[in-house]
Formats: C-alpha cells, sequence, structure tokens
C-alpha cells in the first residue's frame, strides 16, 4: 500500500506536486458573509473544495440550512449560521460559533452588501446613506476588525472584500451603491499595511456582471443583456464560480506575495479609477 502510494507520488510531476500543496487550504477555518446564494455560495464553495472547513451565514435561518446542505452533500467540511452584517450582536455570534464548532480563523471574505436605492444620486437620503455604508462598508472593517485577534493566533491569515466593477465607475441609478464599493478598495489599501505585520494579507476583487439574483435586472431581459455585451470582451455575463475560484487562490499560498490588491474579474469591462 504505502510502496503504490509513493510509486503514485513520484511519477506526479514535482511542479503539480508543489501547486497541489499550494492551493490547499486543509486546516483552514474560513468565513464567508452573505453565503447562502450567488457568489458568497460560491466562494464557500471553491474555498471547501480546496479543505477548507467553511462557516456560511446569510440572514435567514432557511437558506443557512439549504446552503449547509449543499455543500455537505458536495462533502465540504461546513457550519452555519444566521448573521445580519449590519448587526453588531450577530457579527459577534458568527464569530464565536466559528471559534466555538471549528477552533479558530484564518480566512475572512466579507461579501456581505445591500442596495435599497435605485435613482439619480441627489434623490438618495441619509437613511439610504446610513443603511449602505453600515453593511457594505463599516460591517467590513468591524469583522475584520473582530477575526483579526483570532487571526494573529493561528499566525496569519487572510481578509477578502467583495466590491464591484461599479466601485471602479458608478453605474447609472446605483451612485450610493457604487460609492460604497470603491469605499472597499480605499479600506483594502488601508489594511493591508498594518495587518501584514501581522502576517495577514487584505485583498479585494472586484466582479463584473455576475449571474445572480442580485443583478437579475442586468441579465433577464435580453435587451439590457445585449447592451451590457457591447462593454465586454468576453460576450457573456459571469458564473459566480469565476469569483469563488479567484477569492480561492487570493487566500492560498499560491498568493502569498499579494496584498493590498484588487483584482478585477469581469470579462474585460474597463476597470480604472
Ligand atoms: P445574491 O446572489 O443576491 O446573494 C445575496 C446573499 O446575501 C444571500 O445569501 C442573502 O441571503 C445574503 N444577504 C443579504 N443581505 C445580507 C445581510 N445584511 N447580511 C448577511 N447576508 C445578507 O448576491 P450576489 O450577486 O452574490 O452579491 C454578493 C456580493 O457581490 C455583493 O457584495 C455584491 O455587491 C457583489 N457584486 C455582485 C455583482 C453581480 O453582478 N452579482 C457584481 C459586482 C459585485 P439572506 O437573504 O438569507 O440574507
Amino acid at each position: 500500500m504505502m510502496r503504490s502510494a509513493l510509486r503514485f507520488l513520484r511519477s506526479v510531476p514535482v511542479a503539480c506536486q508543489r501547486s497541489m500543496s499550494q492551493s490547499s487550504l486543509a486546516g483552514k477555518v474560513a468565513i464567508v458573509t452573505a453565503s447562502t446564494d450567488g457568489i458568497g455560495l460560491a466562494a464557500a464553495q471553491a474555498l471547501g473544495k480546496r479543505g477548507a472547513h467553511v462557516v456560511v451565514s446569510s440572514r435567514r435561518q432557511a437558506n443557512v440550512d439549504k446552503a449547509v446542505a449543499l455543500l455537505q452533500s458536495q462533502s465540504i467540511k461546513v457550519i452555519g449560521t444566521t448573521c445580519n452584517v449590519g448587526k453588531g450582536e450577530d457579527r459577534e455570534k458568527l464569530v464565536q460559533t466559528t471559534l466555538d464548532q471549528c477552533g479558530g480563523i484564518d480566512i475572512l471574505v466579507s461579501n456581505a452588501a445591500v442596495n435599497p436605492f435605485f435613482g439619480n444620486i441627489m434623490d438618495s437620503t441619509e437613511d439610504v446613506w446610513d443603511k449602505i455604508l453600515a453593511v457594505n462598508v463599516k460591517a467590513a472593517f468591524l469583522l475584520t476588525k473582530l477575526v483579526m485577534p483570532h487571526m494573529v493566533k493561528r499566525g496569519g491569515g487572510n481578509v477578502i472584500f467583495v466590491s464591484s466593477v461599479a466601485g471602479y465607475q458608478p453605474m447609472q441609478g446605483l451612485g450610493p451603491y457604487s460609492v460604497s464599493k470603491t469605499a472597499l478598495l480605499g479600506l483594502t489599501r488601508a489594511l493591508a499595511p498594518e495587518l501584514a505585520h501581522s502576517n495577514i494579507r487584505v485583498n479585494c476583487v472586484a466582479p463584473g456582471v455576475i449571474k445572480t439574483r442580485f443583478s437579475s435586472a442586468l441579465w433577464q431581459n435580453e435587451d439590457v443583456e445585449d447592451e451590457l455585451k457591447k462593454q465586454l470582451c468576453i460576450k457573456r455575463v459571469g458564473e459566480p464560480e469565476e469569483i469563488g475560484g479567484v477569492i480561492a487562490f487570493l487566500c492560498s499560498e499560491e498568493a502569498s506575495y499579494i496584498t493590498g490588491e484588487t483584482v478585477t474579474v469581469t470579462g474585460g469591462m474597463s476597470c480604472r479609477l
């Protein structure tokens, strides 16, 4: 048995063996917020397939149960809990549940966002701004602050923020949301140098239009989708798995020299600040 395993390993090229171990997240514990659907679920899947123990969460228990069952059916090590990231007590519960059930924290993917407003930015109200900034920006920072001491105990970790192409070029009708996504680019850069001292890398992913419920207005109508495709080099809307894989890469040893960076994953939409 031992001899045949050795023979197999010898037959695998060295470069391949190295990349297998560097992309592995075995033994890591990963919190992914808003992970019962769309990009968050795909990120949980990608991290779990690389061996991480993943913690899925969102506001609704029924959604959490469904996501846990799906990931378990794919042999992913997973637990789930409800967490509305806009609520301090929920964020604390998410972290404590993770520590109690998984024994530590190595990865935080801060993926949750809301957009309660569509229209001219001058018509947006203080309530709209409070809600968007609280959930999309402040919660991302406060969760990072909560998990940081636990990553330090593990000798380091990874934080990933999910921004948007709208953070580079505000989308029409989505002014406050777009501004919140630009803020995440700044947050990534502000945190990276401070957390590098603790061996924590901080990176960000800025998706283009990805096929999820959140963006359905952009791809469910054929005319709107055709107009959108004109802005893309790759003439299709992205899939959540195409963001999940990039997130898992950024959390892996393959990305060990990347921090303070935002990776745009847009099918070739132009992104410039
Ligand atoms: P989605 O498919 O609609 O999924 C949204 C998820 O968020 C659900 O699991 C939902 O579950 C959860 N959720 C909503 N509000 C929450 C809150 N306050 N706290 C915790 N969980 C919450 O959305 P998505 O498209 O994957 O979007 C995920 C991220 O990608 C967002 O940050 C979004 O801005 C970004 N993004 C998306 C696109 C795109 O084209 N789809 C493009 C660029 C960026 P519950 O209802 O159970 O809470």
